[in-house]
């Protein structure tokens, strides 16, 4: 999966790919799914959810160019593989999960891979941020959404950097932004398709 999904592709950073080669993805996804767990593809993992294509989350983890002292904030933990890769990457990550269950699971699973040391799931509407938690120095969105949340941008510190799909179910684009003394500026990555954010300012 490292070479030949993520080097091959443009992925560089060195703490991101070995991030990516350590944690065990296959404990991450459904048991009738462990075969498929290092596939080019994302995965169901049940509640209309999946787990992330391995390229998007090191491409979005790369996107936050994390030394390994930032606080992280991470919309949208579904299995919470995305989270333990972030984990290996920054000092502490805040990841918050809208579906119950999910949150349920992402806990039990961060824990059973010993993941979970400087990881906190919280249940609750990530489009609002996490206020309890912030400023955060990155902040990374797994869910589309139709417009970059205020509450996310407010709650990014200055300098920090945020990766978020923009658009609707079917055409959205990654963007990178980065805040810098006071000043707000992004580029696009790529094109992607994500499940939608729900709740929040109303979009789903
Ligand atoms: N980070 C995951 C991918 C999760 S998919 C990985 O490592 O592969 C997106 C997740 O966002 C889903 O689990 C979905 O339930 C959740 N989600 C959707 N809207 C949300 C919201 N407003 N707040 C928090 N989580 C949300």
């Amino acid at each position: 999966m490292v070479e030949a999904q993520l080097r091959r592709r443009g992925i560089r950073d060195e703490r991101v790919l070995r991030a990516m080669g350590r944690i065990p993805r296959e404990e991450f996804v459904p048991a009738e799914s462990r075969l498929m767990a290092y596939r080019d593809d994302p995965i169901h993992i049940g509640f209309g959810q999946t787990i992330s294509q391995p390229y998007m989350t090191a491409l979005m983890a790369e996107a936050l160019e994390l030394t390994g002292v930032e606080t992280v904030l991470e919309v949208g933990t579904g299995c919470g593989y995305a989270a333990a890769v972030l984990g290996e990457l920054a000092a502490r990550v805040v990841t918050v999960e809208i579906v119950p269950a999910l949150v349920h699971m992402a806990r039990a699973t961060l824990r059973r891979t010993l993941c979970d040391s400087s990881i906190a799931v919280v249940e609750g509407d990530g489009s609002l941020g996490a206020a309890a938690y912030a400023p955060f120095d990155a902040i990374s969105v797994a869910a589309g959404a139709p417009e970059i949340p205020a509450s996310l941008v407010e709650q990014l510190n200055d300098p920090g950097r945020l990766v978020i799909p923009v658009g609707d179910r079917a055409d959205q684009e990654l963007r990178v932004l980065w805040k810098q003394n006071g000043r707000i500026d992004y580029r696009v990555a790529t094109q992607c398709r994500f499940v939608l954010l729900r709740g929040g300012e109303g979009w789903q």
